[in-house]
C-alpha cells in the first residue's frame, strides 16, 4: 500500500505542483514580502482523543501545529482560519466554545487575527481544519531543500517529552485528574505544545538556518523528509539529543528513552542546520536559546546514521504517519 508520502509526491509530480513539500507553501506577495501558507487536518479517534483532552487544550494545539509549520519556515504568523465539522451532540454541549478559547488565546500570544473558517455537522466524529498564514522577508524562507554536507544538525528544546505524554494518556493518567508534576509536564508537551515562532524568527534574523522543519512526525522521520529534501545524509549523536528532563521518571530504559526521542512525535520543536562556519558566532548570538547541536549532514544521501556507543547504527524513520 501506498504511504501518505509517496502518495504527495505523484500528486506533486502528475501535476507539476512546485510549492508542495515543505512545512509552508511560499508565494509571493510583494517586492519585500513572500506571503507563506500551511494547513493542517485533526480527525478525532486519529489524532486526537476527547476524554484525553480538554475543548480547550484542543483548541490550542490545533493553532499550535499550524503555528509549527511557520515557524519552520523562519516566517511570522498573521492570519488564521478555523473550520470545524460536529456532530450534533457535541453542538449541543458548551464544547465549540471552549475549544474557540483555547484556539483564541493563542492567536492572542502570537498575534495573530483569525479571518474566517466554516462549520458544518458531521455523522459521528469531530474534524477540523486548520489554516494559518504569515509573512516572510522575500526569499528568506527557510526550506527543507537548502542543507549542505558538512553543515551542523541542531534542534530547540527537548524530545521525547510529547510521546511519553502519549503514554502517559494511554496508561490511563490525565491532566486534571490527580496526576503528578512530572506526569503533568509531559502530558502538557503532548496536550498543548508550545510551537518556537520565537526561536524561528530570531534564527532567520541572524541568517543562521541553511534549512529547517519542525519535529511533527518524530526526529527519524522529519530529518528523512529534509535530508531526502536536501539530497543529503545526516549523523546523529545519541549521547547529544536533549531528553525531556521527565523522561527519567518515567523508569525506562536509556533505549526506550531514545526510542521516544527519535521516533515519537509531536515535539514540535525545530531541527535546523547551520554553515559550520558560523557555528560560534550562531552559539554565542543566540546563547539565551535554548539549542543542542546533535549531528550534521553527511553526503551519503538519504542515509541516516545514529552514533551510540561509538557504534554506527543505520536509522530508519519510524515516526508517525497515516498511511
Ligand atoms: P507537515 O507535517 O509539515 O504538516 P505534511 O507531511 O502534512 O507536512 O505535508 C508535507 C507537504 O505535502 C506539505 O507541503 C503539504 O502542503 C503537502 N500536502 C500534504 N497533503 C497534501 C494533499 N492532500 N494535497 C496536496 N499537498 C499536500
Ligand atoms: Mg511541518
Amino acid at each position: 500500500m501506498k504511504s501518505e508520502f509517496e502518495f504527495i509526491e505523484t500528486i506533486r509530480r502528475r501535476y507539476s505542483l512546485s510549492k508542495i513539500g515543505d512545512d509552508c507553501a511560499v508565494m509571493p506577495k510583494d517586492s519585500k514580502t513572500d506571503l507563506v501558507m500551511t494547513t493542517d487536518l485533526l480527525v478525532e479517534d486519529i489524532d486526537f482523543w476527547l476524554d484525553w483532552t480538554t475543548p480547550e487544550f484542543l483548541g490550542h494545539k490545533t493553532l499550535a501545529v499550524s503555528l509549527s509549520d511557520v515557524a519552520a519556515m523562519g516566517a511570522k504568523p498573521v492570519w488564521a482560519m478555523l473550520s470545524i465539522g460536529v456532530p450534533q451532540k457535541i453542538w449541543k454541549t458548551d464544547f465549540v466554545e471552549k475549544f474557540y478559547d483555547g484556539y483564541y488565546r493563542l492567536t492572542k500570544k502570537f498575534f495573530v487575527e483569525i479571518v474566517g473558517g466554516d462549520i458544518s455537522k458531521t455523522p459521528d466524529k469531530i474534524v477540523i481544519d486548520s489554516i494559518v498564514a504569515g509573512e516572510v522577508k522575500r526569499g528568506k524562507a527557510v526550506l527543507r531543500s537548502t542543507a549542505r554536507r558538512g553543515d551542523l544538525i541542531y534542534v530547540t528544546g527537548s524530545l521525547g517529552g510529547a510521546a511519553a505524554g502519549l503514554t502517559l494518556l494511554e496508561n490511563g493518567v490525565r491532566y486534571d485528574d490527580g496526576a503528578k508534576i512530572w506526569q503533568r509536564n509531559l502530558l502538557l508537551k503532548q496536550l498543548n505544545p508550545l510551537p518556537q515562532i520565537h526561536a524561528a524568527q530570531d534564527l532567520n534574523e541572524k541568517n543562521v538556518a541553511t534549512a529547517m522543519i519542525d519535529l511533527s512526525d518524530g526526529l527519524s522521520s522529519d530529518l528523512a523528509h529534509l535530508c531526502r529534501a536536501s539530497k543529503v545524509g545526516a549523523k546523529i549523536f545519541a549521547d547529544k539529543l536533549p531528553l525531556h528532563k521527565n523522561l527519567r521518571a518515567i523508569g525506562k530504559s536509556f533505549d526506550e528513552k531514545l526510542d521516544y526521542a527519535l521516533n515519537g512525535g509531536e515535539d514540535f520543536e525545530l531541527l535546523f542546520t547551520v554553515n559550520p562556519k558560523k557555528k560560534s558566532q550562531f552559539e554565542n548570538e543566540l546563547k539565551n536559546r535554548n539549542f543542542s547541536h546533535i549531528g550534521e549532514m553527511t553526503a551519503n544521501a538519504e542515509i541516516i546514521e545514529l552514533i551510540l556507543d561509538e557504534k554506527s547504527l543505520v536509522l530508519e524513520p519510524k515516526g508517525f504517519r497515516h498511511f
